[in-house]
This record gives C-alpha cells, sequence and structure tokens, in this order.
C-alpha cells in the first residue's frame, strides 16, 4: 500500500502530469468537469458564494486561495495583498467564515520573517472570532511553519490564528504541545504529504492510532480543535469519547455527512479552496478517494 499511495503522491503532484492533461484536446474541459466538486470556481466571489450556501446550512467555511511555493518576494507581496482583500470579503460573509494559506504562498521558503509580517497583517484585518487556518505542508518546511506561527502568535494574534498537525509524522507530538502553548486553533488531520517511514508513519491502522491519542491529548488542554477528517469510524469514535467537537471537511468530499452532524449539533466546517492552480489539488483528492 505505501508504494501505491507514494506513487499516485508523485503522479497528483507532477507538473508535467498537469501540463499533458490540461493541453490534451478536451483536457482542460474535461479535468475541470471531474474537479469543480472539490473546487469552488477560480474567483473569489465563488468562493464566497459557496460559503454564503454553506451558512445557510449551518456549515461554517474556510477559503484558500490556491498557491504555494512562491519563491521571489514581489509574488509573496501580491498574495498578501490578495488576501488582505479576501479577509475584508469575509469579514461581511457569515460569522463562522475563515481562511485558509499555505505559508509557502507567502513566501516562506525565501523570507521567513517576512513571511511572518505578512500572515500576521492578514490575521490582523479579520475581524473578532475570524481565523486564518495555516495549512501544514511537507516534512522539510515543518520547523520553519510551527516556528511562524509562533512569532505571529506572540504579537496577540493567537485568536485570529489556527494551526494544522498531521497525525502521520512523528514529530506531531512535540509540536503539538508548542501549538498548544502558542494558544492558536489546532486542525488535526490525518497527513497528506508521503514521507520516509524514520519521519512519518505509514498510513492505515499506525496513522490513525496516531490521529486518536492526539485528538485524546488536545481534549485534555485547552486548546481548540477540529478533528479534520472524513474517516466516519475515526470521527465517531472521537465524538463518542469526547462529546460534540468540530468537524472539518474538504468541498465536496463525502458532502452529505454534513447537514446528518449539523441536525446533531456538531459544529461544521468546510474547506473551500478557488484559484486557477486546481489542477494537482484535484488530482490529489482524487487519490485519496480511491484509499491512497
Ligand atoms: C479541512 C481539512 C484540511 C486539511 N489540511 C491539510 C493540510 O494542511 N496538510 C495536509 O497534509 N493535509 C491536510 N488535509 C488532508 C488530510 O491530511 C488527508 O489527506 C485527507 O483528509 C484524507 O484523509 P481522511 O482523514 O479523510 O481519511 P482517509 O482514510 O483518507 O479517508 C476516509 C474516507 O473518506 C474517503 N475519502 C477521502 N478522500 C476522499 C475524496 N477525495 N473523495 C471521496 N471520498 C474520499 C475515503 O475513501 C475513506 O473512505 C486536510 C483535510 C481536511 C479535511
Amino acid at each position: 500500500m505505501p508504494a501505491d499511495r507514494a506513487i499516485l503522491f508523485r503522479l497528483a503532484t507532477s507538473p508535467r502530469l498537469e501540463r499533458a492533461a490540461r493541453a490534451a484536446p478536451m483536457g482542460e474541459r474535461l479535468a475541470w468537469r471531474a474537479a469543480s466538486r472539490y473546487v469552488a470556481g477560480t474567483t473569489a466571489t465563488a468562493a464566497a458564494r459557496v460559503a454564503r450556501k454553506l451558512g445557510e446550512r449551518g456549515a461554517g467555511s474556510s477559503i484558500d486561495q490556491y498557491g504555494e511555493l512562491v519563491q521571489d518576494t514581489a509574488t509573496a507581496g501580491r498574495v498578501a495583498a490578495s488576501y488582505l482583500g479576501l479577509a475584508d470579503q469575509v469579514n461581511a460573509l457569515p460569522a463562522d467564515t475563515w481562511l485558509s494559506i499555505d505559508l509557502s504562498h507567502l513566501g516562506l521558503d525565501i523570507d521567513p520573517p517576512g513571511c511572518a509580517d505578512r500572515l500576521a497583517a492578514i490575521a490582523a484585518r479579520l475581524s473578532a472570532g475570524r481565523r486564518i487556518q495555516v495549512g501544514a505542508e511537507d516534512h522539510s518546511r515543518a520547523d520553519a511553519v510551527l516556528a511562524c506561527i509562533e512569532t505571529v502568535a506572540r504579537q496577540g494574534l493567537a485568536s485570529r490564528l489556527g494551526a494544522t498537525a498531521q497525525a502521520n509524522f512523528r514529530r506531531t507530538p512535540r509540536d503539538l504541545e508548542r501549538l498548544v502553548e502558542a494558544g492558536v486553533h489546532v486542525r488535526l488531520v490525518k497527513g497528506a504529504y508521503v514521507e520516509p517511514h524514520d519521519r512519518a508513519l505509514p498510513f492505515g491502522e499506525p496513522t490513525d492510532i496516531a490521529y486518536l491519542r492526539l485528538a485524546h491529548r488536545l481534549a485534555e488542554t485547552q486548546a481548540q480543535f477540529a478533528l479534520a477528517t472524513h474517516d466516519g469510524v475515526l470521527r465517531e469514535a472521537v465524538l463518542a469519547a469526547l462529546g460534540p467537537r468540530p468537524v472539518e471537511q474538504l468541498l465536496g468530499v463525502r458532502p452529505a455527512i454534513l447537514d446528518e452532524l449539523v441536525a446533531r449539533g456538531v459544529p461544521v466546517r468546510v474547506y473551500v479552496p478557488f484559484g486557477n492552480d486546481w489542477f494537482r489539488y484535484w488530482m490529489r483528492r482524487l487519490a485519496e478517494s480511491r484509499g491512497a
């Protein structure tokens, strides 16, 4: 299984595959038709429309503009400006609408202090009760992501920030203690990145057990956290043990369960991505839908 997952993950993150598929006759249109279930659209307006609809169903949202791995400060500045505009839009949407971002999109790789400044500016722009959730990227960026979150939280912005903890990474129990100490919201995921054995647990039972342990550890703390998983068995095991806890899902993945959770009084939030770089995101979701 790990080999299958590694192959699918490599395909899903391959720029060459993306170029070939999008260039094929009808390729772009066919791909979009399949991808659109997971993607709000290419514009912030489309994402806002989806967030409003989710709000009518009693669900919150977390809006993300696709992008990552920015390698120059001018682009990082433009991304930050775009997110400041998004924060203004989000402030006018239902109260449970948040933002999401990957820090490599804000220039983490090239300018960590600048990235922290940009994240702080966006967090400060959000009205009370809203947060910007920072995505978890590959293992090589974990230290920098954690340091950036801590830096911004120390500026009095912990209540506007969220972090993501990957259950499959061996380092996560230690990182979690730091996130709890920082006072930020934690989104607990299984982890999407395939990493070597010495850094990450295999997917399947070892990751699921780690997830359960981390959820219980979070519950022992004062941390606010959400169970970001579509794994019904895992989710119900935690809810049965801990009572209603917020659940987060990705747009288009097992959407039928959202209404049931809302009816049961479980707070629900949906990750709502938008933008032009939807292809590889879709490929990852496709791989996960096959159990990879
Ligand atoms: C809100 C949110 C934010 C996330 N942020 C991050 C992040 O920042 N960093 C990161 O590494 N990962 C992130 N992830 C992804 C996460 O790590 C997993 O890769 C992903 O959620 C799949 O794992 P799962 O917990 O749903 O369990 P799985 O065991 O993969 O899936 C559980 C069940 O859901 C079904 N399923 C899963 N995906 C699909 C799909 N696309 N279509 C249909 N059925 C599907 C499976 O077939 C299975 O039956 C996030 C996930 C969520 C929900």
